[in-house]
């Protein structure tokens, strides 16, 4: 039986991607009983006589799944986040890092729009680069009027599913079109209605890129904490999960217990100020959804 990866659902066809040739499919299979519906990014079983007429017969089990856009196993996500025009958002940055870590994807950061940074902000970027940095993450400046990144881009996009995400107006729509400009992507200036508007009712696609594939329509429109517990939280933060078995207390929320590895890690300038501010608010936010439901 072809094995083949959905790229396209519309209008209740599937299009899989196989060394072939991509095949137009309806489901019909098993997995329906399994109560699974066929997402972009699957991977499928189908059988085809010809390029239009397949049936998918079963969908394999999936590393992870975001809602918004419907995609399956995604490997990486790009959070873009624009030095200025809009100023960085260290906060939402972090929000983003906490859903992308629980979602199981590698995150990397792109700051774009280094061409706009003045002297005077130049100094306040880099510190924000090279911490991230510090906590493990790779981060990649960029700015559409340099395409010296490209080759870069060639290699971390290899045999991997990308989704790219960040705010209206950081840069998403030009980054790709950079990589890409068959994609023709329309481009805007920043809108007042953050997350509504143009991508809303797209269907999300994977794109070929080099030997990647990249999803068209930005991900994480939702970043709210439904999902995620108090205990986890500090999981999802790289620099507080490595040095939780030093907390005394299992379970630690690493605020008022005493002998607190995660504490004593800010106190001694080793974790981030900043972070672990983030890491408090969002706690606290999770446990302000938990009184109200
Ligand atoms: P998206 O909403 O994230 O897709 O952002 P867009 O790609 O539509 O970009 C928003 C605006 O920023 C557009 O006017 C772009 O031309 C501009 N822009 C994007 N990247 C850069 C960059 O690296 N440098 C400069 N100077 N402008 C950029
Ligand atoms: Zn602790």
């Amino acid at each position: 039986m072809p094995e083949g990866r959905i790229i396209k659902a519309l209008a209740g066809f599937y299009y899989v991607s196989h060394e072939e040739g991509i095949f137009q499919c309806r489901g019909r299979g098993n997995f329906r009983k399994r109560k699974i519906s066929p997402l972009v990014g699957d991977w499928v079983e189908f059988e085809s006589s010809n390029v239009t007429d397949g049936y998918i017969l079963d969908v394999s089990e999936r590393k992870n799944e975001l809602v918004r856009p419907p995609v399956a196993n995604i490997d990486q996500a790009l959070l873009v986040f624009s030095a200025v025009e809009p100023a960085f958002a260290p906060v939402l940055l972090d929000r983003f890092l906490v859903h992308i870590e629980q979602n199981h994807i590698h995150p990397v950061i792109v700051v774009s729009k280094m061409d706009l940074v003045s002297d005077e902000e130049k100094e306040s970027i880099e510190e924000y680069m090279s911490m991230y940095r510090d906590i493990g993450y790779e981060v990649i400046p960029t700015s559409t009027k340099a395409a010296a990144d490209l080759p870069h881009f060639h290699e971390l996009f290899k045999d991997k599913v990308t989704v790219f995400a960040g705010q209206s107006g950081v840069g998403k729509s030009s980054l790709l079109n950079l990589i890409n400009p068959e994609l023709n992507l329309e481009t805007n200036a920043i809108s007042t209605h953050l997350g509504r508007g143009k991508h809303t009712t797209r269907h999300v696609e994977l794109i070929p890129f080099g030997e990647g594939l990249v999803a068209d329509t930005p991900g994480f429109s939702s970043l709210d904490f439904t999902d995620i517990s108090t205990e986890d939280l500090s999981r999802l933060f790289p620099e507080m999960e490595s040095r939780l078995d030093g907390c005394k207390f299992r379970g630690c929320t690493h605020t008022s217990e005493p002998k607190c590895a995660v504490k004593t890690a800010v106190d001694d300038g080793e974790i981030h100020k900043g972070r672990y501010d983030n890491y408090v608010s969002f706690l606290q936010e999770i446990k302000e959804q938990k009184r109200r439901y």
